[in-house]
C-alpha cells in the first residue's frame, strides 16, 4: 500500500496549488483528481469564460472601429472558432499544471476518492492509499433549484454552456444576476444577441455595493439587455422554439423569452460519494466546517476552497490551500485571508476589495469616503469606455484605506494595489507618494486618493 504524508483530493486551484506548496516544503505528496487537472477554474469557470469574453470583446472592438474611422466590412461571428480558442488556451495551462506535479514529484492518482477512514482514500480503479494527513480540495458544482422546467433542453449551467454551443441563439434568458450570469450576458451582448437577465433581489451583483450593480444594470441596457430585478421565477415553459421564464414581479406575472436559458444562480459545495458510509465530518449547512488551520472534525482531514469556504473564488481557494499546506508542515502563513479582492469582467470591469460605505456603517465603523467618476481621464475618452468610477473608503481615524470599488476598465489589475494598502494600512498620502503614468486609468485612482485627503485639510503631495 501506498503511503504519504499528504494526499489532497481534486486538482482545482485550491488542491494543486496546497500539493505544490506541500511538495515545496518537502512532504511526500499525492493529488486525486476525477476528472481533469484544473478543476472547475481552468475546465469550467474563469478561465474558459474569460477565453470567450475576451473572444466576444474583440468582435465588438471590431464592429466599434468605426467610430475611429477606421470600416472593417464583413465580420460575422464564428462560434466554433471562438470555442476552439477557448479549448486551446484551458489545454495550454492544464498541461502545464501537470508538467509542474511532474516537476515537484507530486503523484497525481486519477480517479474518484473516497474517504474510508482518518488516513485512508480509496481510489476508484487505483487502490487504497494512506496518509498522515488528507486535503479536502473538492470544489462545488452549479446549484440547480427545484424550479419546474430548468430540466427542459435548452436551459444550460454555466458547465453545459461552456462546453459549447453548436448555433448563436437569437435571444438569451439568465436565471440569476451574480457574477456568473452578468460575466454571461456580456459574453451575449457583445455578439448582438438579445439578453434579458432576471435576478430575485434588488439589484445585479447583490452581493456588491448598491452602486456597481445599478451602473451595470443601466450599462446593459444600454447594449438593449432587459433587467428585471426583484423577480421571483416560478417555472419555465417551452413555446415552439422559444423558452419561457415565468416570474412574479411585485405581485405581477411576467415572462422573459429566449432561445436559450441559462440558470446561474449560485454554486454547492461537492461532497457526494466523498466518505465511506462509517466515516463523516462535522458540516457548517452544506459546507464542510473546519477551524482557522482548514481542520475538519476530524483530526488529520483538512478542507479548502469551495467545498469549505463561503467565498467562492479561485484565489482565495488557492490562498486556503498554499496557507493549509504550511500549517501541515509546521509553517505560518503570511496571507491576510480577511481582505478578499473580487473581480467582474463585464464592461466596464468591476473590482472590490475590504469595506464598502454601507458594510461599514453596519459594522458600525467610522469611515469617510471618495468618489472619483472617470469621464474627463484622457485613457477613458480614447478607449471610449464612457460611464465609470472609482469609490474609496478610508477609516475616518486612522485615515487609513479600508475598502475600495472601482467600476473602469482595467479595473480588474487596479485593485491588488487597494488590496496591498489595505493588508498593509496604508493611507492616502502613503498612495499619492508614487506618481502615475499619463495617459492612464489609474490617473483616476490618484484623484480620488486626492479628494479622501482634502476634508482633512490635509494638502496632497501632488501639489
Ligand atoms: P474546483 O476548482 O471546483 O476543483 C475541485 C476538483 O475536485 C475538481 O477538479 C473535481 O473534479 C475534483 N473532485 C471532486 N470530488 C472528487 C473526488 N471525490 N475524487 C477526486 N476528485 C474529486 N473565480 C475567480 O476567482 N475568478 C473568476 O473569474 C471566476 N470565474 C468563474 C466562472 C464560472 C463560470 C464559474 C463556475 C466559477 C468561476 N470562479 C471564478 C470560481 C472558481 O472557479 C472556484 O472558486 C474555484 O475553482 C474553486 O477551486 P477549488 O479548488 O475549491 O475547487
Amino acid at each position: 500500500m501506498n503511503h504519504y504524508q499528504l494526499i489532497v483530493i481534486g486538482a482545482g486551484p485550491g488542491g494543486y496549488t496546497a500539493a505544490l506548496t506541500a511538495a515545496k516544503l518537502g512532504l511526500k505528496t499525492a493529488v486525486v483528481e476525477r476528472r481533469q487537472c484544473g478543476g472547475t477554474c481552468l475546465n469550467r469557470g474563469c478561465v474558459p469564460t474569460k477565453a470567450l469574453l475576451h473572444a466576444s470583446d474583440a468582435y465588438r472592438s471590431v464592429l466599434e472601429a468605426g467610430r475611429m474611422g477606421v470600416h472593417i466590412d464583413g465580420v460575422s461571428v464564428d462560434l466554433a472558432e471562438m470555442y476552439a480558442f477557448q479549448r486551446q488556451t484551458v489545454e495550454k495551462l492544464r498541461s502545464g499544471i501537470e508538467s509542474l506535479f511532474k516537476a515537484a514529484r507530486v503523484e497525481l492518482i486519477r480517479g474518484r476518492a473516497v474517504i474510508t477512514a482518518p488516513g485512508t482514500v480509496q481510489v476508484e480503479d487505483a487502490g487504497l492509499y494512506t496518509a498522515d494527513s488528507i486535503l479536502i480540495a473538492t470544489g462545488s458544482l452549479p446549484a440547480r433549484p427545484p424550479i419546474p422546467g430548468l430540466e427542459l433542453p435548452g436551459v444550460y449551467t454555466s458547465d453545459e454552456l461552456l462546453e459549447g454551443l453548436e448555433a448563436l441563439p437569437k435571444s438569451v434568458v439568465i436565471i440569476g444576476g451574480g457574477v456568473i450570469g452578468v460575466e454571461f450576458a456580456t459574453f451575449f451582448t457583445d455578439l448582438g444577441c438579445e439578453v434579458s437577465i432576471v435576478e430575485g433581489l434588488d439589484r445585479l451583483l447583490p452581493n456588491m455595493d448598491r452602486e456597481l450593480g445599478q451602473s451595470l444594470s443601466q450599462t446593459l441596457k444600454k447594449q438593449n439587455a432587459r433587467v428585471f430585478t426583484d423577480s421571483m421565477v416560478e417555472k419555465v415553459e417551452r413555446n415552439g422554439d422559444m423558452l419561457s421564464v415565468c416570474f412574479s414581479r411585485k405581485g405581477a406575472a411576467m415572462r422573459a423569452e429566449g432561445e436559450l436559458v441559462l440558470c446561474a444562480i449560485g454554486r454547492r459545495p461537492y461532497t457526494e460519494g466523498l466518505f465511506d458510509s462509517g466515516m463523516a465530518v462535522e458540516m457548517d449547512g452544506r459546507r464542510i466546517a473546519v477551524d482557522e488551520r482548514y481542520q475538519t472534525s476530524v483530526k488529520g482531514v483538512y478542507a479548502i476552497g469551495d467545498v469549505s469556504s463561503p467565498v467562492q473564488l479561485a484565489h482565495v481557494a488557492a490562498a486556503q490551500g498554499a496557507a493549509c499546506a504550511g500549517f501541515i508542515a509546521g509553517k505560518d502563513c503570511c496571507v491576510n485571508m480577511s481582505i478578499v479582492p473580487a473581480c467582474v469582467y463585464c464592461k466596464p470591469e468591476i473590482a472590490t476589495v475590504g469595506l464598502s460605505e454601507a458594510t461599514a456603517k453596519e459594522a458600525g465603523i467610522p469611515v469617510k469616503t471618495a468618489k472619483c467618476t472617470l469621464f474627463s481621464n484622457a485613457r477613458t475618452m480614447i478607449s471610449g469606455s464612457g460611464r465609470g468610477f472609482m469609490k474609496l473608503v478610508a477609516h475616518a481615524g486612522t485615515g487609513a484605506i479600508v475598502g475600495a470599488q472601482l467600476m473602469c476598465e482595467r479595473a480588474t489589475d487596479m485593485i491588488s494595489q487597494l488590496s496591498q494598502a489595505i493588508a498593509n494600512q496604508m493611507t492616502p498620502r502613503e498612495l499619492l507618494k508614487a506618481m502615475r503614468p499619463h495617459p492612464t486609468y489609474e490617473e483616476a485612482l490618484g484623484d480620488a486618493l486626492e479628494k479622501l485627503c482634502i476634508p482633512n485639510g490635509d494638502i496632497p503631495l501632488r501639489f
